[in-house]
C-alpha cells in the first residue's frame, strides 16, 4: 500500500505535535471528543430533520476505551462518519490550511501559541500517540475505511469492516520515558477526570467501562470485581446550566474547548431570558483580535442552537459588523431546525434576539469602560477600529450605540479618553471639540497649529487611525459640541480679533504670494493660531489634509480629491519682516520664499513635495 503524503503545512504541524514540548498534552482528548460531538451533531440533526428516519436518542454517544495491554486508547462515536474521500481530505490536510503559514522558523519554536491559535484538533493526537488509526463508516454507506499514520512520513487508507456508521479513533500511546509519563492516558480514573475537566458539558453521553468492586453475593467480606458502563460527563450544556452553579473557570474552559479564542477571554456574559421569545446565550469578548480579523476572510457570527441542537456554526445575522469580534452561542426553542440562511434574515425571533444581544453587548462594554478601564483599553486597542468603522459605514445610524464607546488619544491626558470625558472638562469659553490628524502621537504633538490651542488650555484629540476623521464627520457633533480640525480655516481661536484687521497692511503682500504659488493654495493669509512657528497649512471645506491622503491612497479613488489649502503666515515671526522686505525690494526673492515656506508647511503635514529639486535649489540660493 503506497503511502500518501501530507500536505506540507500539515506535515509541519504534525512534526510540531510529535516533538511537542507542550505542557498540556492531555488536551488531545478534549479535541477528539469535541470532533466526535460535532460528528454526532450532524447525524442527530439529520435524524431530527428527516421524517423518514426513525431513531433512538440512546444511539448517540461517545465511548472511550483504554487498553493497557495493547497500549491503545480508542475514542469512538456514533456520528456521521467519513467517506474515503473525506478521510483523505479532512485528515490529510489541516482544516484551516492557508491560515497556517509558518513564515519564519522562530514561529515554530513558539509552538504553544500556534497550537492554541489554530485549534489543531485531530492532529493533537500525535502528541501522545506514536500511531493513529481512524476507522470510519459514513452514514448511509455500507463501506468502511481505515486511515492510518505513524507521523509525518504519510498515511494510508484501506477498506475495512465496521458494523455501524461512525468513527473509531485508535491511538497507540507512546511509551513513557524518564521525562514524560504517557501511561496516564491509559488509566481509566485519570481519563475520567480529564473528561470532567475538559468535556463535562458535551451534550452526548461520554461512556467508559469502569472497573468496580462489590461484595460477592451471599458473602459478608469477599469482594469481586466487575465492569460497569459509566457516563462520565454531566451532559447539560453549559448555557443551560444555572449561572449560580458555574464558575469563571467553567466559562473559560468552554471558551477554549470551542476554540473561540486562544487566550482567556477578556469578558463573558451569560444571558437567560424567558418570555415572548426565550433564549440562552453566552457571549465572549476575546482578549485579542484573531489573526484574520481585519481581513475579508474573517467570518463573524455566533453558534445557533435550537433546543440544544446545533443548527449553524456561524450565524452572522446575530451580530452587527461593528461587534463582529464577539464569540459565543445562542440557543432558543423558538428556532425551527429547518431554518435556512435565506429564511434566517427575515426571521422575527432571530431579529429580536439579535437586537437584544446588541444592547447587551453595549451595556457590557460600557460597564467595562466604567469599572475596568484598563481592560477596556486593552479591548479598545484590539477592536476600537471596528467600532469606528461601524460609525462610518452606516452613515451614523449606529451613532447611539457607538459614540460612547469610542476613544481617542488626548493631548492633555496623554492617554485614550472618551468623548464624554472630553466634553465634561471643556473650558467655559471653548466652543469646539478640537482634533488633529496625522500619523503618530509624536508628530501631532509637534504640529505648529496646536500651539495656541494648547496655550489656551484646550484639549486636542489626536486622530491617528485613517478612519478617525471619517467617523467623526458622520457623527457631526457630540453632546451638541461640534468637532473642529485644528487645521481648518475657520478655527477662530482668537475670535475677538477681526479677520479684516488681521490682514490689514499685508493684503498686497499675501496676494502676491498667492499669485506666485498659483493653484497650490487657495489663499495666503495671516495666521491666528501660530505662536512660535513661521508657517502652517489650513484647510477649507470638507476635505482635510489627512482625508486627502487617505482618499488618494485608495485603489479605486474616483478622481483626484484635494484639500483646499491655505498657507498661513505667523505675522509675529521674524520671517514676516523678511517677507515684507522682499516685497518692497526683491520680488523674485519673495517668490522663492513663498515656494520654500509652502513646501515646508507640506513637509510638516507629512505630505510630499511636488518638485524636491526645485525646493532644494531655492533653499540653497536663499542660504
Ligand atoms: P476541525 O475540527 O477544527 O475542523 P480537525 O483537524 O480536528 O479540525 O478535524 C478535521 C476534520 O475532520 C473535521 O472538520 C471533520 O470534518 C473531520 N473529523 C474529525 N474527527 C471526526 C469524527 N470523529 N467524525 C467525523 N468527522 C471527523
Amino acid at each position: 500500500m503506497a503511502k500518501k503524503q501530507f500536505k506540507s503545512e500539515s506535515k509541519r504541524l504534525l512534526n510540531l505535535m510529535i516533538n511537542s514540548i507542550y505542557t498540556h498534552k492531555e488536551i488531545f482528548l478534549r479535541e477528539l471528543i469535541s470532533n466526535a460531538s460535532d460528528a454526532i451533531d450532524k447525524s442527530y440533526f439529520l435524524s431530527l430533520t428527516n421524517k423518514d428516519l426513525v431513531f433512538n436518542k440512546d444511539d448517540f454517544y461517545i465511548r472511550i476505551t483504554p487498553n493497557e495491554e495493547d497500549r491503545t486508547l480508542t475514542v469512538s462515536d456514533t456520528g456521521i462518519g467519513m467517506s474515503k474521500e473525506e478521510l483523505d481530505s479532512n485528515l490529510g490536510i489541516i482544516a484551516k490550511s492557508g491560515s497556517f503559514d509558518f513564515k519564519e522558523n522562530n514561529e515554530l519554536k513558539e509552538g504553544v501559541d500556534i497550537i492554541g491559535q489554530f485549534g489543531v484538533g485531530f492532529y493533537s493526537a500525535f502528541m501522545v500517540a506514536e500511531k493513529v488509526t481512524v476507522i470510519s463508516r459514513k452514514e448511509g454507506s455500507e463501506k468502511a475505511y481505515k486511515w492510518e499514520s505513524s507521523g509525518a512520513d504519510g498515511y494510508t487508507i484501506t477498506p475495512c469492516e465496521k458494523e455501524k456508521s461512525g468513527t473509531d479513533i485508535i491511538l497507540k500511546i507512546k511509551p513513557s520515558t524518564e521525562d514524560e509519563d504517557y501511561d496516564e492516558f491509559l488509566d481509566p480514573y485519570n481519563l475520567k477526570s480529564l473528561v470532567k475537566t475538559y468535556s463535562d458539558f458535551i451534550k452526548y453521553p461520554i461512556k467508559m467501562m469502569m472497573k468496580k468492586r462489590r461484595l460477592k453475593e451471599g458473602s459478608k467480606n469477599e469482594y469481586e470485581e466487575y465492569f460497569e458502563d459509566e457516563i462520565l460527563n454531566s451532559m447539560v450544556p453549559i448555557w443551560r446550566k444555572n449561572k449560580s452553579e458555574l464558575k469563571e473557570e467553567d466559562y473559560e474552559k468552554f471558551y477554549m474547548e470551542k476554540h473561540f479564542g486562544y487566550e482567556k477571554p477578556l469578558k463573558y456574559t451569560h444571558i437567560s431570558v424567558e418570555g415572548l421569545v426565550s433564549y440562552n446565550a453566552i457571549l465572549y469578548i476575546p482578549a485579542r483580535a484573531p489573526f484574520d480579523f481585519y481581513t475579508k476572510e474573517y467570518e463573524k457570527g455566533l453558534e445557533l442552537y435550537s433546543n440544544g441542537v446545533m443548527i449553524m456554526k456561524k450565524c452572522s445575522e446575530l451580530l452587527p459588523d461593528y461587534f463582529g469580534f464577539v464569540q459565543g452561542l445562542v440557543d432558543s426553542p423558538d428556532f425551527s431546525l429547518n431554518i435556512s440562511r435565506e429564511v434566517l434574515q427575515h426571521d422575527r425571533q432571530l431579529q429580536f434576539i439579535a437586537k437584544k444581544l446588541n444592547e447587551k453587548i453595549k451595556i457590557e462594554l460600557l460597564s467595562m469602560l466604567k469599572d475596568e478601564r484598563e481592560i477596556y483599553e486593552k479591548f479598545y486597542q484590539n477592536f476600537g477600529r471596528t467600532l469606528k468603522y461601524g460609525l462610518y459605514t452606516e452613515w451614523g445610524s449606529n451613532k447611539e450605540t457607538l459614540q460612547d464607546l469610542i476613544m481617542f488619544y488626548s493631548s492633555y491626558e496623554k492617554k485614550l479618553v472618551t468623548l464624554d470625558e472630553y466634553v465634561s472638562r471643556m473650558k467655559e469659553d471653548q466652543r469646539y471639540i478640537y482634533y488633529a490628524t496625522g500619523e503618530s502621537v509624536d508628530k501631532l504633538s509637534k504640529l505648529p497649529q496646536a500651539e495656541l490651542i494648547a496655550d489656551k488650555g484646550y484639549e486636542i484629540l489626536y486622530f491617528i487611525d485613517e478612519i478617525d476623521e471619517f467617523a467623526i464627520k458622520v457623527l457631526l457633533n457630540y453632546k451638541e459640541k461640534e468637532f473642529k480640525n485644528i487645521s481648518s480655516s475657520d478655527i477662530d481661536i482668537n475670535a475677538e480679533e477681526d479677520n479684516a484687521v488681521f490682514n490689514e497692511g499685508n493684503k498686497e503682500l499675501f496676494a502676491f504670494m498667492k499669485e506666485s504659488l498659483g493653484d497650490k493654495v487657495k489663499e495666503v493669509r495671516a495666521s491666528k493660531r501660530l505662536k512660535t512657528h513661521p508657517v502652517c497649512l489650513a484647510t477649507e471645506g470638507e476635505v482635510s489634509i489627512e482625508m486627502e491622503k487617505v482618499l488618494n491612497a485608495m485603489p479605486d479613488n474616483p478622481s483626484d480629491i484635494h484639500a483646499e489649502k491655505i498657507l498661513e503666515i505667523n505675522t509675529n515671526h521674524q520671517i514676516y519682516e523678511k517677507l515684507k522686505n522682499a516685497y518692497v525690494n526683491d520680488k523674485e526673492k519673495l517668490k522663492k520664499f513663498s515656494n520654500v515656506l509652502f513646501n515646508q508647511a507640506l513637509l510638516i503635514e507629512g505630505l510630499t513635495i511636488e518638485d524636491p529639486v526645485q525646493y532644494a535649489n531655492d533653499v540653497y540660493e536663499l542660504i
